[in-house]
């Protein structure tokens, strides 16, 4: 075999080493499993979703294995996933595929890779934040946050098309407007946050996160 045709072998050898799975096993809850995928397509027929995904957990998985890591962790498909838990009860290899989609899903938003604007992330980032404030979720200002998250036209547009239930909702004093002002929290907001923080240093050890 000539010289050339040896240096090409080595760098089609390199382009195939697989760092992104290992990245995937250390990082990804019950991410040491993608590699049992024997690419049945069971999930992927399974999914309420079907032909309208862009990447099945049977092609997620397949990509996975390929190195092809900015267009995984660029995917809006793990946040697509709505836990119906069908591709679970349904593989024949017993993956956790619903935990992989969602830890995928969480380790592409903890490392800046999720699509921006993606709704589903969007709403979570929202919901996470409000609840975290006060340890209780406001949902006056989760509402409006909601309506405002793609600017100030579209969120008055929304606002006035929602009003007469918004009205409905003060009537039956399910709304209160002077929550708008903070509204109230759990009495040990101290001891909430250090709640909270003490859960992500587990989460994260237990992810072996380092990113
Ligand atoms: S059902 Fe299980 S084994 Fe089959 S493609 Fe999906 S994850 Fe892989
Ligand atoms: S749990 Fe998620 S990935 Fe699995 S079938 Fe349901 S929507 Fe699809």
């Amino acid at each position: 075999m000539s010289n050339a045709n040896v240096q090409a072998n080595l760098s089609n050898l390199a382009r195939y080493q697989n760092n992104f799975l290992k990245e995937v096993e250390a990082n990804v809850e019950e991410g040491h499993m993608v590699k049992m995928c024997m690419q049945c397509g069971v999930c992927a027929g399974s999914c309420p979703f079907g032909p309208d995904w862009e990447h099945s957990p049977q092609k997620i998985f397949m990509m996975i294995r390929a190195g092809k890591r900015d267009e995984v962790l660029g995917s809006d498909s793990m946040f697509m996933c709505t836990s119906c838990y069908n591709c679970i009860v349904r593989c024949p290899r017993q993956l956790p595929i619903t935990h992989i989609m969602h830890g995928l899903a969480n380790y592409a938003h903890r490392i800046g890779m999720a699509p921006k604007g993606q709704p589903t992330r969007q709403f979570a980032t929202l919901f996470w934040n409000n609840l975290v404030k006060k340890g209780r979720v406001n949902e006056l200002t989760l509402t409006l946050g909601h309506y405002f998250t793609n600017g100030l036209v579209s969120g008055i547009k929304t606002a006035l098309g929602m009003q007469s239930i918004g009205l409905g909702l003060f009537m039956a004093k399910r709304l209160n407007p002077m929550e708008i002002f903070g509204g109230h929290g759990v009495k040990d907001l101290k001891g909430f946050h250090a709640i909270v923080a003490k859960a992500k240093e587990i989460e994260d050890r237990k992810k072996g996160f380092t990113a």
